[in-house]
């Protein structure tokens, strides 16, 4: 059991205002394996008042101490990785053969890369016979999900502390339990008090009073669309900067001629990766239409030979789901599949064999998948592929921009098509023929995928206000 009775607020651990409690529950064994408190509006008056207080001196240090913590913080990671990686295993079902690196690793990576990029930002200038100036925005609430719980944390705080911010953290209530142990090693790594905090709770309280508060500048969010939704609603009323980073249904084109089987193995990898829990996953797998026969069979293939089960044990690919609701949303979706047509290549409705207990749900594969199907528009948030098959290279590109989504895309085919197919796609993330990703370019959503950027240089820009001095 990892419990955390107290919140980080000020510098300090502190009492929450409530007794009540969240248990965190282990997703392949359905066990309580940590409990967190459950704050709220009292707790986030609180942290908001501490992160004010610190927010004048934090932005007047200088960038080369704010960039230490950020570089002590990253190390502190990395010191503690095994450990982050485990807890992660465990609440969000991640499997261990990728956590320690995506799950945990990855955030150490994102404070060394803001340490790097900060000072390449030019704070002031002049125009004409004006100087513009750029300063910290304040007051930050970063509201984060469960799928990628230090990850989601560590692309809005390194940015922010390193803008010369203060911050607030509200994590997922399913996993929180890394954003506790950052808590720890924000602690060791000596931050002025109330530069860092960290208040538990659910969304609608915790959550939503941190959106609402008037002295909160700026909302970072990351979730899903229908939340990111409401946020920007509720934020409205007090004309505070929202950025949101929502959901996906991101298309994976093989184009006329690339290879085949190389395209349906990263487009299944990139569906079923942290089982299919990653709001870039590649869900719909557009081929030409002769090949959807050999494509649904290659797929079905490698979903078949994946190894399902515990995320502990070395060997395992694809875990359980995160909790029962998202199970059973996920399951929804594959009998909607059924229902409306489409063809069921492998997985199903039933859980794998010999697993019953976890929240376990078999790597599915559709074929002939048209858009009107609820399983080609709705982020599922599964282990679910939709091949849906294209006339032509215009038919494509129409397939793959016909979504209220614009999050990512992949192109596989003749590199200079697969550029010309990249620049007409309504998408932030683009990759071509699998190329390795940087996590220094700008990520971030169009359409109804999000708002703002994360990561890079604009990442960075996000918590800056600008101000123009005319003398
Ligand atoms: P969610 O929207 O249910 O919750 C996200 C966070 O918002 C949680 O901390 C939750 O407590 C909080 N929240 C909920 N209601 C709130 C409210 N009314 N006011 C303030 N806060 C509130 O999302 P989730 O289920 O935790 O995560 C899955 C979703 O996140 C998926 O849709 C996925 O695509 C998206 N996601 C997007 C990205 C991206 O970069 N675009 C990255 C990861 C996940």
């Amino acid at each position: 059991m990892q419990e955390f009775p107290r919140l980080y607020v000020g510098g300090e651990w502190v009492e929450p205002s409530s007794s009540e409690r969240i248990d965190i529950v282990n997703a392949a064994t359905e066990q309580v394996m940590g409990q967190v408190p459950a704050g709220g509006a009292a707790d986030v008056d609180r942290a908001v008042a501490a992160a004010r207080a610190a927010c004048a001196d934090w932005a007047a240090t200088p960038l080369t101490e704010r960039l230490a913590a950020l570089g002590r913080i990253g190390e502190g990671i990395m010191a503690r990785n095994d450990e982050l990686a485990q807890a992660v295993v465990g609440e969000v079902g991640t499997p261990s053969m990728i956590a320690p690196m995506l799950q945990t690793g990855l955030a150490a990576v994102v404070f060394g890369d803001n340490a790097t990029l900060a000072p390449t930002i030019e704070m002031e200038a002049t125009v004409g016979g004006t100087l513009t100036v750029k300063e910290p925005i304040g007051v930050v609430a970063a509201i984060t999900p469960w799928n990628f719980p230090l990850v989601q944390i560590a692309v809005k705080v390194a940015p922010a502390l390193a803008m010369g911010c203060t911050v607030i953290v509200k994590p997922s209530e399913y996993a929180p339990l890394t954003a506790f142990m950052l808590a720890e090693i924000v602690d060791e790594a000596g931050l002025p008090p109330g530069v860092f905090n960290l208040v538990s709770g659910d969304g609608a309280t915790a959550g939503e009073s941190l959106v609402a508060h008037r002295d909160v500048d700026m909302v970072s969010f990351t979730g899903s669309t229908a939340t990111g939704r409401r946020i920007s609603s509720v934020a409205a009323s007090t004309v505070k900067k929202v950025t949101l980073e929502l959901g996906g249904k991101s298309p994976l084109i093989v184009l006329e001629g690339a290879p085949l089987a190389d395209a349906v193995a990263a487009a299944v990898q990139g569906c079923y990766i942290n089982c299919g829990q990653m709001c870039t996953a590649s869900t719909r797998l557009l081929v030409p239409e002769a090949q959807l026969g050999e494509a649904a069979a290659t797929a079905a293939a490698i979903a078949e030979s994946l190894a399902v089960g515990d995320p502990a044990a070395p060997e395992t690919v694809i875990g359980p789901l995160v909790n029962a609701r998202q199970r059973d949303r996920v399951r929804d979706y594959i009998r909607s599949g059924i229902e409306e047509g489409a063809t069921l290549v492998t997985g199903g409705v039933e859980p794998p064999d010999g697993l019953d207990t976890g929240y376990f749900v078999r790597p599915t594969v559709f074929s002939d998948v048209t858009m009107e199907m609820r399983i080609a528009r709705e982020e599922i948030f599964g282990p679910v592929l939709a091949i849906i098959g294209y006339s032509d290279t215009d038919d494509a590109v129409r397939i793959a921009n016909d979504s209220d989504y614009g999050l990512a895309a992949m192109v596989f085919g003749e590199p200079d098509e697969a550029m010309a197919v990249a620049r007409k796609l309504r998408a932030g993330w683009l990759v071509i023929n699998g190329a390795d990703q940087s996590f220094t370019a700008p990520y971030g959503g169009y359409k109804q995928s999000g708002l703002g950027k994360e990561l890079g240089v604009a990442g960075l820009e996000e918590y800056l206000e600008q101000k123009a001095i005319h003398v």
